[in-house]
């Protein structure tokens, strides 16, 4: 599996060890970040988990690793939302839940798989949790999540819990350069820890958020407030998001500053004081949840109303 992100490779290793061992229970939960491509991970999983051959990694080469490859095992079944809808329905769980129920098509075991767990509706979760509490025998259940709170705690509960490490920022320009990608200074310290949301980030949002961290170092910000507010409210959600990132980073720089990533952190540390920082990122998550809850509150109003703290 030499393809495999190298910071997968520490969980991929204990889960190997664990297959190894058979003490893989029959539900299990794999906890990570978006944009560490855990994807692969799953994979990894389900191919040795059916590989006729081999315990701890798909062989390659029986029937059952070919039909894997070719993305047609009759035994490996993924849930995950609908491209057209935000959540997983209850619907494609009943499906998933007869697919558990019938026999191995290569009288072996079967593998489920639900992706971003979190996006189940509650008939949906209670669905699964009926399921898990009494699997079918020879089935092996995957659940992966962004979001472990968002889930039923029965649901977590009656999972094996695993959890991927994001790298480190050294891994991730190990990485950087190993792929020879070229990344700025602020592409790095925003996805320092999921490299792989690094592609998305266009050079248009790179600017953006540049100028925005420019201007919130300023001295009189309530000058350059209507610019502030302009580029937040553009695309309210990822904006603020990127912003979020950008100040936790600069909030733990204070403590053990960031090499490779001072030129944008520095400035920002050196305008505000630790605390002030620090009450305006909760202010900042704060906003941003009530904003994902409900989509109808006045971002404009909400932004002017945060900048106003930043200048007292
Ligand atoms: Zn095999």
């Amino acid at each position: 599996m030499d393809s495999l992100y190298p910071w997968l490779q520490p969980l991929w290793t204990q889960l190997q060890k664990a297959l190894t061992q058979d003490r893989l229970p029959n539900s299990i939960m794999i906890e990570s970040a978006d944009g560490l491509g855990e994807q692969q991970l799953i994979d990894a999983l389900g191919k040795a988990l059916l590989c006729s051959n081999s315990t701890d990694e798909g062989c390659g080469f029986c029937h059952s690793c070919q039909l894997f490859a070719a993305g047609t095992h009759p035994d490996y079944h993924r849930l995950m939302p609908l491209e057209t809808k935000k959540q997983i329905s209850v619907d494609q769980v009943r499906e998933l839940n007869r697919f558990a129920a019938e026999s191995s098509q290569l009288s072996g075991k079967r593998v489920l798989v639900v992706t971003l767990a979190e996006q189940m509706n509650s008939s949906a979760s209670n669905a699964l949790l009926k399921t898990l509490e009494e699997p079918p025998s020879q089935c092996v259940f995957v659940v992966l999540t962004h979001a472990k709170s968002q889930l039923l705690p029965t649901v977590v509960s009656r999972c094996q819990q695993w959890h991927v490490s994001p790298p480190s920022i050294e891994q991730t320009q190990h990485w950087i350069a190993e792929q020879s990608l070229s990344v700025s200074d602020l592409a790095l310290t925003l996805y320092a820890q999921a490299p792989l949301k690094l592609n998305e980030f266009t050079e248009n949002q790179s600017d953006e958020l540049a100028s925005l961290i420019k201007l919130l170092t300023k001295d009189n910000l309530l000058v350059e407030q209507s610019k502030i507010v302009a580029i937040l409210t553009s695309e309210p959600q990822r904006s603020l998001e990127q912003l979020s990132i950008v100040l936790h980073m600069a909030l733990r720089h204070f403590a053990q500053p960031y090499e490779g990533l001072e030129t944008i952190l520095t400035p920002v540390c050196n305008r505000w004081d630790f605390g002030t920082l620090s009450r305006m990122v909760e202010r900042l998550d704060i906003m941003r949840a009530e904003l994902r809850a409900h989509p109808g509150l006045n971002t404009e109003l909400l932004l002017i109303e945060w900048l106003t703290y930043w200048h007292e």
